[in-house]
């Protein structure tokens, strides 16, 4: 078993993703770099940290796939011999960003199995497994961290599905924060902003003109390492008496203002 501890980031070839993978490495974890399609860029993730003296493996897997969930699990398991942190950050916008009234069912589909069913069952499997550690004492308490959104609560009628999916992480976030608390399992729910990866480059103009514009009150476009820096924070020992909590890293974008 790894004398340090470890996490597993879904979604870290690419984005965000990648940079909670590079963020969690610095800070001393050995890191299960989990990717779909993108295996080639997965690598040079797993590289990079290797080049600077940390230790990653690339894991592919879809997250929406019951079986694809255990086999990376297994793998961490096989790999590590511990798990510490789970970071559900894999995510998809929705299919051709549809009207309301033009959504279909297979974006459907694809995005509550990759948005929030995998997360829930692996936020459930991994619990399993952390628990199990710690009562054994093999490691001192494990950390869920859910990727969520804005679009949790800000209303885009062309991703009707990626915000209602979004939203129910927030009470996925509480469920398990809730029942995994007498573990020692602390769970948050990180709350990203508008933050430039490959998922915002086709919105990109639009985005540009509204941040001028003053959507957030930090005017500027979030970066992954901003999502980083707060999923490496959770990871300290700063907030012991904290679970179920929203971090918003957003440049402020949740305040109302009149
Ligand atoms: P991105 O650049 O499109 O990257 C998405 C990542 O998720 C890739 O590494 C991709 O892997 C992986 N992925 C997609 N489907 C997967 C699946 N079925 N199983 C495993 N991995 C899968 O997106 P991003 O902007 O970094 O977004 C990351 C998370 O942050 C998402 O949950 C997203 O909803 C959330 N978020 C993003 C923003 C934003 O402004 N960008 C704002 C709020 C929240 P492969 O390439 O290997 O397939």
């Amino acid at each position: 078993m790894l004398d340090r501890p470890v996490a597993l980031v879904t979604g870290a070839s690419r984005g965000i993703g990648r940079g909670i993978a590079l963020g969690l490495a610095a800070s001393g974890h050995a890191v299960g770099v989990n990717y779909f399609r993108s295996a080639e860029a997965a690598d040079q993730v797993v590289e990079q940290i290797r080049q600077q003296g940390g230790t990653a493996v690339a894991l592919g897997g879809d997250v929406g796939s019951a079986e694809d969930r255990q086999e990376l699990l297994d793998r961490v398991g096989t790999e590590f011999g511990r798990l510490d942190v789970l970071v559900n950050n894999a995510g998809i916008t929705s299919q051709g960003r549809k009207d309301l009234l033009e959504a279909t069912d297979a974006s459907w589909e694809r995005v509550f199995a990759t948005n929030l069913k995998g997360p829930f069952f692996l936020a459930q499997q991994a619990a399993r497994r952390m628990i199990a550690a710690i009562d054994a004492g093999q490691i001192p308490g494990g950390l869920i961290v859910n990727i969520s959104s804005i679009s949790a609560y800000a209303v885009s009628t062309n991703r009707a599905d990626y915000c209602m999916a979004k939203a129910a992480m927030g009470m996925m976030t509480q469920l398990f924060a809730t029942r995994l608390a007498e573990h020692g399992i602390r769970v948050f729910e990180v709350c990203p902003g508008v933050i430039a990866s490959d998922m915002t480059a086709p919105v990109k103009e639009k985005y540009d003109r509204l941040i001028a514009e003053g959507l957030s009150p930090i005017r500027r476009w979030g970066t992954p390492e901003d999502i980083a820096r707060a999923v490496v924070a959770l990871t300290s020992d700063a907030f012991p008496f904290t679970t179920g909590e929203r971090i918003n890293v957003d440049g402020g974008f949740h305040i109302r203002t009149l």
